[in-house]
């Protein structure tokens, strides 16, 4: 799969954008938010669009708006949405060729003196979703369609028609965000880590090609991540995690699906591995409402339970009275952000000193990492023995 990234022309269009208005006569309102990029990456079945504005703003859900083709105005079928409160002036007039069999072109525009839209110039259509992620304030639509290549309305084979070849393996944080800080200094993107490196290994030693989002100490934007994934092709998505609480109390393994319907705790989790306030997750959970059904659903829960399933049995080896908080859901960005079966896995409390003190050791990282790789295994087995039954038409 080809991973095509194009950066909006930035620099000296920027010193346009904000002398443009100048030389035109037309006031800028003041207290409006910037563009500060358009991304575009094309992958096999859909094709992702990113607006990132200046500053970190809290974006209301965008809805989006389909218009048909207008042969006499020679303008093909369009997506459109406003963003109130930004100001884009003429930057992005001429738009940004994107020519990948979905897309034409994005296009930028002042709609009004306040209200930025974004115009997506279609070349095949058949869904879309959008949603809004924070930090910096991003709005994202990825639009499905048919490049000629037959596939389901989902963009691409289901799950149950699918083998399990690759593995993407994602340790959650790194490089300038350490994630949760614990007992004795132990830093949670340190065990995750850890744990995801020797989950490669484990995995690769049982047939899976296997890609990480990071092997080493880095920074990774949840794009970047998601972009790495859907690059690999990957069929499976394990994000390894460490938890954290007030509480020194609390230990324990817990294994998430990707779920708008959530347990409080479960929120509490989401949006500390999202970085944002639990306040800020609505726009994310009614994005996932709106196209749950058919995109995350069994397999990945089908996923959690077996990884859940393997990984306390083996931790309970090493320490009988380490407690099972089980299979939760919850809106979590990385695994929202890719369309593979998707799992977290929070491997254990590093404020808790017992928790803390097992996942500092190579041998219990190494112990968990086989654990997790049995149940992406009999995960594998129970897909291709469904295949083998008939399953792919
Ligand atoms: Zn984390």
């Amino acid at each position: 799969m080809t991973r095509l990234e194009r950066r909006a022309r930035g620099g000296w269009l920027l010193a346009i954008g904000v002398l443009l208005p100048a030389l035109l006569g037309v006031e800028r309102p003041p207290g409006l938010s910037d563009v500060v990029e358009v991304r575009t990456w094309s992958y096999e079945d859909y094709t992702r669009v990113v607006l990132e504005l200046d500053e970190d703003r809290s974006l209301a859900a965008p809805s989006l708006v389909r218009l048909p083709a207008d042969s006499t105005a020679d303008r093909p079928e369009r997506l459109y949405l406003d963003v109130p409160d930004v100001w884009v002036g003429r930057r992005f007039e001429s738009g940004i060729d994107v020519e990948d069999g979905l897309l034409e072109g994005v296009r930028l525009g002042q709609n009004t003196l306040s209200t930025t839209r974004l115009v997506l110039d279609l070349a095949r259509y058949e869904h879309h979703r959008v949603f809004t992620l924070p930090a910096p304030a991003r709005i994202v639509v990825d639009v499905y369609g048919d490049r000629g290549v037959r596939r389901d309305p989902s963009g691409r084979l289901p799950a149950e028609l699918r083998r399990v070849h690759t593995v993407v393996v994602d340790p959650g944080h790194g490089g300038r965000d350490p994630g949760a800080l614990g007992v004795g200094g132990l830093r949670e993107k340190d065990v995750n880590l850890g744990i995801a490196r020797a989950l490669a290994t484990q995995l690769r030693a049982r047939g899976f090609d296997v890609v990480l989002t990071r092997e080493d100490d880095r920074a990774l934007s949840l794009e970047e991540r998601s972009a790495i994934a859907e690059s690999a092709g990957g069929d499976v998505f394990v994000s390894i995690h460490a938890n954290a609480s007030r509480r020194q109390g609390a230990r324990g393994i817990e294994v998430y699906t990707l779920d708008a319907n959530h347990e409080r705790h479960s929120l509490d989790v989401a949006a500390r591995e999202n970085g944002v306030p639990a306040a800020r997750l609505d726009a994310l959970q009614r994005a996932l409402a709106r196209i749950q059904a058919d995109q995350v659903g069994s397999h990945s829960a089908r996923l959690a339970s077996l990884v859940h399933e393997q990984v306390i049995h083996g931790a309970r080896s090493r320490d009988a009275s380490l407690p099972d908080l089980g299979v939760k859901k919850g809106p979590f960005y990385v695994l929202f952000m890719s369309s593979m079966s998707a799992v977290l896995v929070e491997t254990g409390f590093v404020t808790n000193r017992h928790d803390a003190k097992l996942l500092g050791s190579e041998r219990y990282q190494a112990l968990l990492a086989e654990r997790i790789a049995m149940g992406v295994d009999r995960y594998r087995a129970q897909i291709e023995t469904g295949l083998a039954a008939g399953g792919l038409r």
